[in-house]
């Protein structure tokens, strides 16, 4: 893993949104779960125009066929932890690819709110520890930096021989994949078409059908603590769902 992980301090660093500066101290508080916000009714079922990441053909657009049992399980005689490292370092990568080709799209003025879906919004405490709506390029560049410095902190993903993960590494990682999940959530949401306008959505749901199925067998993502329960029919939630039907997911 090390060699992974060695490579961090490399990465380019996320890109920035202008004049925003982190809002207290290190500026990085841990959202309480949900942390999701509905803005008046959810629509209903039947009205509610389907999102496009739910449409034919780009639904079943993907790279990857077949199953993605085999992708996600650890190598022989690997270190479970290590390899959940290793994971999250390469999905917190390649989503910050994704986002860096949206930045242009998601700005201050397109998205004022970090919206994943049409009347679900996720939120960011403040310093009070008050829940509070951000844009959402301000709220993407404080997960992506806080996830930079986390990712490159020794004493919570060890890279060094002999150093030991610590006993809250599979909190962390559960943590790591909420915000994680957000923004996929987002990008799904307000950038679909943008995605579709680049020929990037096969790649697209192909990281994002790895990291659902990553996160299933490792117990990372409990749906539960990623939108509110009213949430759940208006957002990405639903994508799992249909790949799941569809025989891409495991049950
Ligand atoms: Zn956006």
């Amino acid at each position: 893993m090390s060699s992974f992980l060695n490579s961090i301090g490399r990465l380019r660093a996320p890109k920035r949104s202008p004049n925003q500066t982190p809002t207290a101290g290190n500026g990085f508080f841990d959202p309480p779960s949900p942390g999701a916000e509905l803005t008046g009714s959810p629509p209903s079922p039947s009205s509610a125009p389907k999102p496009l990441y739910l449409c034919q053909p780009f639904v079943k657009a993907a790279l990857v066929k077949g199953s993605f049992k085999t992708i996600v399980a650890p190598p022989k005689y690997v270190d479970v932890n290590e390899w959940v490292a290793v994971n999250l370092f390469d999905f917190y990568h390649n989503l910050n690819h994704f986002y860096g080709v949206l930045t242009e799209f998601c700005t201050l003025n397109n998205c004022p709110t970090m919206s994943a879906g049409p009347t679900l919004n996720f939120l960011w405490p403040d310093q009070n520890q008050r829940l509070v709506s951000l844009p959402a390029p301000t709220y993407i560049d404080f997960v992506m930096s806080w996830l930079q410095k986390l990712l490159d902190d020794e004493t919570v993903f060890p890279t060094k021989s002999g150093r030991e993960f610590p006993s809250s590494f599979a909190y962390t990682a559960k943590h790591i994949y909420k915000h994680l999940f957000r923004i996929f959530a987002h990008l799904y949401h307000a950038h679909f078409e943008q995605i579709i306008h680049l020929s990037i959505e096969a790649h697209f749901n192909s990281l994002f059908a790895h990291f659902l199925a990553f996160g299933k067998e490792f117990d990372l993502l409990v749906m539960q603590d990623l939108m509110t329960q009213q949430g759940m029919g208006q957002g990405v939630a639903e994508l799992g769902e249909k790949w799941r039907d569809m025989g891409i997911l495991e049950t």
